[in-house]
């Protein structure tokens, strides 16, 4: 049978991501160890005040919040997490285009996202158990955005290929100063595998909306802990943009990963000072200060946008 053709915006994903082997780059493999000494020296003073039972856990989301806005942060911090359809659409679009991968035959993404939705209700996670107690009209908005998104997914990429080793929702972990520190992260689609130490992989971070700089931090978060991980780096990084069918790739190199590494002992030293309350959270206004859940009380972030505009907003009637 015919391959389907490729539509340009497809094309030029395989175009981008693909690679021939002699066009891969290869690293140290001291880099590894380097690049692990250099985090435990930047953050080897709060050894003594962290326990190995009680880690400090350092996320793409936690540092994306500590670097923006630190009161926002320890507000968001404190409240407590619900699953939502906005929340819980990226879990079932990936799990829907991990089937499609070994499905037999045209995947249809209703049908995909059905059974990521059946498989999920089956799991043991809170995620679950939200989605076995949830109200039906909650489950049908659900089915919509994910379908939409797997749609744009199909619409976007090439069809995946097991050869390619497709992995979504990627789990990694890197443990720092015995156990102490825990960096952790869930790529949502990985290609590749590196080989010795050429790197192969590619890491794709699926995106609605447009650019922001801070979705190349995270992707290089993401780099820093694969590198922990598995010793050689992934070869590219992409933000992929569902809306527009366009992509944002960085190759990974030496310099990036030691910015990488900067960024998150910054980032951890923060999350840790403002977790035991030895210091004072910061504002840091900008565009998002419209949708933070502190922005009534929040004198800095009001002037930001301008009290005027929002005085309507915190009337009670
Ligand atoms: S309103 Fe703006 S400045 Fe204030 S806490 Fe929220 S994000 Fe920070």
């Amino acid at each position: 049978m015919e391959p389907t053709p490729l539509n340009p915006a497809q094309q030029e994903v395989l175009d981008l991501l693909g690679a021939a082997p002699d066009e891969r780059p290869t690293f140290s493999p001291a880099l590894r160890d380097a690049l692990l000494a250099d985090l435990e020296d930047g953050l080897a003073d709060l050894g003594a005040e962290l326990d190995p039972e009680d880690p400090l856990f350092v996320s793409k989301r936690a540092l994306a919040n500590v670097h923006g806005c630190e009161l926002r942060h320890v507000v968001e911090r404190g409240a407590d997490f619900e699953w939502n359809a906005t929340i819980a659409r990226g879990s079932v679009a990936h799990k829907a285009i991990e089937l499609s991968v070994h499905w037999r035959g045209e995947p249809d993404p209703l049908d995909m996202v059905d059974e990521a939705l059946a498989r999920l209700t089956d799991g043991t996670d809170s995620l679950a158990e939200w989605l076995r107690a949830c109200a039906e009209a909650d489950r049908a908005e659900l089915r919509a955005l994910a379908n939409e998104r797997v749609v744009t997914f199909f619409e976007c990429f090439p069809p995946l290929k097991a050869r390619w080793v497709p992995v979504t929702e990627g789990r990694q972990r890197a443990s720092l100063l015995g156990g102490r520190v825990v960096l952790s992260g869930r790529t949502d689609l990985s290609l590749g595998r590196p080989v010795g130490s050429t790197a192969g992989k590619v890491i794709i971070d699926l995106k609605t909306g447009g650019f922001s700089p801070s979705h190349l931090d995270d992707l290089r978060f993401y780099a820093l802990v694969e590198t922990l991980r598995l010793g050689t780096p992934p070869r590219l990084l992409a933000s992929y943009y569902l809306d527009s069918g366009r992509a944002h790739p960085e190759p990974v190199t030496e310099g990036l990963l030691h910015a990488a590494v900067a960024r998150t002992v910054d980032g951890a030293r923060l999350l840790h000072e403002l977790e035991v309350g030895s210091r004072e959270p910061q504002t840091r206004p900008g565009r998002t200060c419209r949708w933070c859940p502190a922005l009534a009380g929040c004198g800095p972030g009001r002037a930001h946008l301008g009290d005027d505009d929002l005085d309507d907003r915190f009337d009670d009637d």
